[in-house]
């Protein structure tokens, strides 16, 4: 049996053999603790801090800003709580994205419990964070704003420097966090560049392996830990550092960043052939955002609902999303999803496929036939009980 086409890399991609292979020692003969003072330990603190240099070269930042964690979900826990509580002192409203990822929004509502006044930033008729509205929303007393860059759903690349400007001129006191994740690898990243404040970033999207991430911080506000312990982390996340998955982070980091031109040209011809081929089957919508990366791309099938219609495409072995991951199992439908505008018909048949640097690679006319014939599959009436 071949193997089946991954089109659904924004949830996860394969690990990269090189990544693997620079993993391993880590695993065996080179394992430490990099907090022990021993000369394993010096060796795998040295590693540590080669990783660091790595991820923060392949994100515009400076190494002292990184700060490990288990992955983006942590990272993006650490970065609005952490944010939010030590700057309480100076306002208690925040602005979040109402597109964001679970991680984020459920954060947000966490802050709301606490007694922060959250106010949601809506998307613009382009599919893109609304800058005239968060003009509206800032205020002196904002102390959080939370607004990714690349929407894991629609490809969405939203306005953060722009609307990092407004946030130093008419809230100077906010933390601005950006959820990177779907963004390194996919486009030029700089975290000095976009003036944020922070960034999180995981290793499992970019063919690195799962149970690492970072938060990235330019350096200039300080924030409260959420966890505690030893001083692991300039103290921001203690406990041992999960070194053979942040060795692997490092190289992953580099990878994505040094393979990144030829992967979003890739992508952009993958995309550009797929939605020729897609035109003719008829009943698709996609989504367009007005600026976008290729390697991600929000479609909305037509009847059945897309669980059925990837089931089918599953047996012909083409692997796709449905939206986030993490809220697949959730019986509410994605609200970042109808923060795109989608009504709920449109949620229940949305469909994601997303391209890794391994994926790009098929034949997006495979994908297309697939496609049209699960359409005539699911299009023919149901055979009627004997
Ligand atoms: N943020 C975005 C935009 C994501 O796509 C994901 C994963 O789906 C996450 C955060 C969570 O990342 P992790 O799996 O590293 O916790």
């Amino acid at each position: 049996m071949t193997d089946p086409i991954q089109l659904d890399a924004a949830a996860t991609t394969p690990l990269d053999a090189r990544v693997l292979e620079a993993m391993l020692p880590w695993f065996t003969e080179r394992a430490a603790n990099a907090s022990t003072r021993s000369g394993p330990g010096a060796r795998a603190r040295a590693a540590l801090e080669e990783a660091r240099e790595r991820v923060a070269r392949a994100c515009g930042a400076r190494a002292s800003g990184v700060v490990f964690t288990s992955g983006a979900t942590e990272a993006n826990n650490l970065a609005l709580l952490g944010a939010a509580r030590a700057r309480a002192k100076h306002g208690r409203r925040v602005l979040v994205g109402s597109s964001e990822h679970a991680c984020v929004r459920e954060c947000a509502l966490a802050l709301g419990r606490e007694g922060f006044v959250v106010d949601w930033l809506a998307l613009d008729t382009g599919g893109l964070c609304d800058l005239e509205r968060a003009a509206e929303l800032l205020r002196e007393d904002t102390v959080l704003v939370a607004q990714m860059l690349v929407h894991n759903e629609s490809g969405a690349v939203h306005p953060v420097r722009e609307l990092a400007r407004l946030v130093r001129s008419r809230a100077p006191r906010a933390h601005l966090h950006v959820d990177a994740v779907q963004a390194l690898g996919k486009l030029e990243l700089s975290l000095l560049s976009l003036g944020a404040d922070s960034l999180a970033l995981s290793a499992h999207k970019l063919h690195g392996p799962q149970g690492a991430g970072a938060l990235v911080l330019s350096g200039e506000r300080p924030l409260a830990p959420i966890t505690f312990g030893g001083g692991q982390e300039r103290g921001l996340r203690p406990g041992t550092e999960n070194l053979a998955a942040i060795v692997g982070f490092g190289l992953a980091a580099e990878l994505a960043e040094r393979e990144r031109p030829r992967f979003s040209a890739a992508a952009e011809r993958w995309r550009a052939d797929f939605l020729a081929g897609l035109a003719a089957l008829g009943g698709w919508r996609v989504l367009e955002p007005q600026v976008r990366v290729p390697a991600i791309l929000g479609l909305v099938a037509p009847e059945p609902a897309s669980e059925i219609r990837r089931n089918h495409l599953e047996a012909r072995g083409i692997l796709t999303g449905a939206g986030s991951a993490c809220q697949a199992t959730k019986a509410n439908l994605s609200p970042s999803l109808a923060a795109l505008g989608l009504d709920e018909a449109s949620i229940r048949r949305f469909l994601r496929l997303s391209l890794s640097r391994e994926s790009v690679a098929c034949d997006p006319g495979v994908v297309v036939e697939a496609l049209r014939a699960v359409d005539t599959e699911l299009a023919r009436p149901a055979r009627s009980a004997r």
